[in-house]
């Protein structure tokens, strides 16, 4: 096998990179997870999720990834037979709406067009539609990575309160947090899943729910079975969260990212991910040129800033791109998920990225288009220089 030289440009829609700083402050000998050293940097980490996550609610944490904090939020929120209706985004809502399934929920789906998006209007209407309230939750996918579309959750908010629906707000922010506005209070949410290895760009390893008061009323009497995750277990820890070992390297880490996130201002992170979200849709646009990929959101409104995901055009495989910005190129791209197997590849640009990085990786999907005789339009780098230079 011949040596990849220079570094590999990782331009997966999660995990993301890990910035160097980060990486130092998590290379240090283990300590005991109750020394009061640790206990101030894993209460300082807390209080720093609470601020990104711009909420005064607890915050739940398990040694997980995100799939886990998805089972300990219905977990903890629920009971057998509960009805719950899931907002149909993408492969993640697909994938949450199973998961309901397994715990002996009765999930109900409004569906969407995966490349349009949730229609509000359509939520209001299955909500009224439930009478006597059978539905305990709407289960909402804020960032939908597989897509590379966001849901205004505002309107969602709104559709329920139109409805006078007592139903809780669950929604996952794991490939949004740290990288798109968001605000948990503000935005009426109950409950938020989040995770370490996105926008909080850290590795794979912890997960967490932040719950409203609402939430953990509704705790008080959800009788799935749980213990690992029960919040009423974590509640009697000193953390409060952790029913078992304490992750303590990823809470040096997890101090360090939030360092960086505070340093450049969590406005300033949120218009660089849009900026660099706006420079790879103009070279997706150019590509979809001479019948080329082109965007998979068709709606301009509802482009996600952290993942854009590109449509290959009639009888070209994503994977033969995407394996060739990896072979020939050393740059990692996610793939289509489910049903979007071979027909898009995702680039994701969240977290610790500049524009030298979001140019690298066009660069190299420009020419694994050319390689692999797809065809597109040329200069879609240039659109994307164009626009960096001028931003
Ligand atoms: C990555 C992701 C998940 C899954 O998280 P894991 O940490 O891989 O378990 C869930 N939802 C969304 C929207 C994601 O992007």
């Amino acid at each position: 096998m011949s040596r990849k030289t220079g570094r590999q440009f990782f331009s997966n829609p999660g995990p993301t990179n890990i910035p160097d700083s980060v990486l130092r402050a998590m290379d240090r000998p283990t300590i005991d997870f109750m020394d009061p050293e640790f206990v101030d940097v894993f209460q300082a980490g807390v209080a720093g999720l609470q601020r990104v996550l711009r909420t005064r609610g607890d915050v739940f944490l398990y040694t997980a990834s995100g799939h886990g904090a998805w089972e300990a939020t219905l977990l903890n929120l629920l009971s057998p037979g509960d009805g719950v209706l899931v907002l149909e985004s993408g492969w993640f809502s697909e994938g949450w709406s199973e998961m309901a399934v397994k715990l002996g929920l009765k999930p109900t789906l409004v569906s969407a067009d995966w490349r349009r998006g949730i229609d509000p209007a359509a939520v209001e209407a299955a909500l009224r539609a439930d009478a006597g309230h059978t539905i305990k939750a709407v289960l909402a996918v804020h960032n939908e990575t597989s897509t590379g579309m966001v849901m205004h959750l505002p309107q969602i908010r709104a559709a329920m309160d139109a409805a006078a629906h007592p139903a809780l707000l669950l929604v996952d922010t794991i490939s949004s947090l740290g990288s798109l506005e968001f605000g948990m209070d503000e935005w009426g949410i109950d409950a938020v899943v989040g995770g370490s290895q996105k926008g909080l760009m850290l590795p794979t390893g912890f997960s967490f729910t932040a719950v409203s008061a609402k939430g953990l009323e509704a705790h008080a009497t959800a009788r799935l079975p749980r213990h690992y995750f029960d919040w009423s277990e974590m509640v009697k820890r000193g953390f409060r969260s952790f029913v078992g070992t304490v992750p303590v390297s990823l809470f040096y880490g997890l101090r360090e990212s939030l360092r960086l996130i505070e340093l450049e201002g969590l406005e300033q992170v949120v218009a660089r991910h849009r900026r660099l979200a706006e420079a790879a849709r103009r070279a997706v646009r150019t590509w979809s040129g001479n019948n080329g990929p082109q965007l998979y959101c068709l709606d301009p409104a509802r482009y996600s800033d952290s993942v854009t995901a590109v449509l290959m055009p009639e009888g070209h495989n994503a994977e033969r791109v995407r394996k060739t910005a990896l072979d020939r190129f050393n740059v990692s791209m996610g793939g289509g998920l489910g049903q979007l197997g071979g027909k898009v590849f995702r680039i994701g640009h969240m977290g610790d990225l500049n524009e030298p990085m979001i140019l690298g990786t066009l660069a190299a999907v420009e020419m694994s288009l050319r390689l692999t005789g797809v065809p597109h339009g040329k200069g879609g780098v240039e659109a994307a220089m164009d626009w960096l230079a001028a931003a």
